[in-house]
């Protein structure tokens, strides 16, 4: 017994970016995101496993640098731009892609001397209200990138959904339409649709598409799960009984004694807890699969445990193998049950957890 694992299947993850594919027009591309740890799914192993993909994305300048020493070489496009002029020189050098929002970006891109000029695409902000360069901002904005020789010529556009989720939300057909009339006079390529928009807002798939949670197997929508799309799981994480004990009716376990069994009953004891990444905040009733059934979770999450009620006539052994979430029990599923969303369970693993990558 080692503790808990996170079994990341390759296939699966091809797969998914085969089912992205089929969703999409042939001269659509994909770019796959890689941010925060590919989801906490190992960022290098992932990448070369979507080695297919026609560019990849991340959030932070270390990100798109660990890819580039691994021996990527396909595009890779920083989607919150650089957070410094300073690393304006490393992206040149580097080849690297970036989104440009704000003026500070804008000037370093203006005043600096660069070896080479760098792709960006502008980030329009059509309705998220979190980043981007606001409508009536966009022409000024776009007449000095055309200026700027530091710029590849023509440079493009992407925008974010703030609701892509919610079908039934008006706020998704207005940005597009926004983005569109936004862009008409401009040639460079355009990106709107990460999973959600690439699976229900077709309008959105223009000339590149951004997945994330669907690569990784997993439903932006709550109340789906990948499964529902066709979408296989790519993370497990599983690990074991360390021991199987009797606890009588009206007796509590765990810190603070918050759960009590309501009948004699017997409680399996699992090697994972908040310092492996699975959150305290879970609360008794989420369900964990042990030896193909599901049983409650119940008591507090401490650090390297979990308790479970097994029920008074399990035959289960220490030893025996216990899954947190992924094959044979949704992610999705379990992150409702905790009040989150997948991206944060599969994000959050700590290094403790050992990954493997079949
Ligand atoms: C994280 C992110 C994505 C991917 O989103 P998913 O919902 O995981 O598909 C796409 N675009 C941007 C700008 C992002 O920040």
């Amino acid at each position: 017994m080692k503790g808990a694992t996170a079994q990341i299947d390759s296939q699966a993850l091809q797969h998914n970016l085969a089912v992205v594919r089929s969703q999409i027009p042939a001269n659509t591309k994909v770019v796959a995101v890689v941010k925060a740890n590919a989801y906490g799914h190992g960022l290098v192993p992932v990448a070369k496993t979507l080695s297919s993909a026609d560019a990849y994305a991340v959030a932070r300048l270390e990100e798109a640098l660990i890819l580039r020493s691994s021996g990527i070489v396909k595009p890779i496009i920083m989607l919150e731009g650089f957070f410094s002029a300073d690393d304006l020189p490393v992206l040149a050098a580097n080849n690297l892609q970036t989104a440009v929002h704000t003026e500070e970006q804008l000037q370093a891109l203006e005043q600096m001397t660069l070896p080479n000029p760098v792709t960006v695409w502008v980030k329009l902000d059509t309705g998220m209200h979190r980043l981007g360069v606001r409508p009536e901002e966009v022409d000024a904005f776009c007449a000095r990138l055309a200026k700027c020789k530091n710029v590849v010529q023509p440079f493009n556009f992407i925008t974010h959904f703030s609701c892509a989720d919610e079908l039934d939300n008006l706020a998704t057909a207005r940005q597009i339409e926004l983005f569109n009339q936004l862009t008409k006079n401009y040639s460079g390529q355009r990106s709107l649709a990460s999973s959600a928009g690439i699976m229900e807002w077709h309008d959105a798939h223009a000339d590149w598409i951004r997945p994330g949670i669907m690569l990784y197997g997993a439903s932006p929508f709550e109340g789906k799960t990948g499964i529902d799309h066709g979408l296989h799981p790519v993370m497990t994480v599983k690990t074991n009984l360390i021991a199987v004990r009797v606890l009588k009716q009206g007796e509590p376990v765990g810190y603070g004694a918050k759960w009590v069994s309501p009948r004699d009953t017997k409680i399996g004891v699992v090697a994972i807890g908040y310092g492996d990444g699975y959150p305290r905040m879970a609360p008794s009733g989420v369900p964990v699969l042990v030896n193909g059934r599901i049983v409650p979770l119940v008591g507090r999450v401490s650090m390297d445990m979990l308790t479970v009620d097994l029920g008074p006539d399990a035959v289960d052994q220490v030893g025996d193998d216990v899954t947190l979430w992924g094959e044979g029990l949704a992610v999705e599923t379990v992150a409702e049950a905790i009040g989150t969303i997948p991206y944060e369970l599969i994000t959050k693993l700590t290094p403790r957890v050992i990954m493997e990558y079949k």
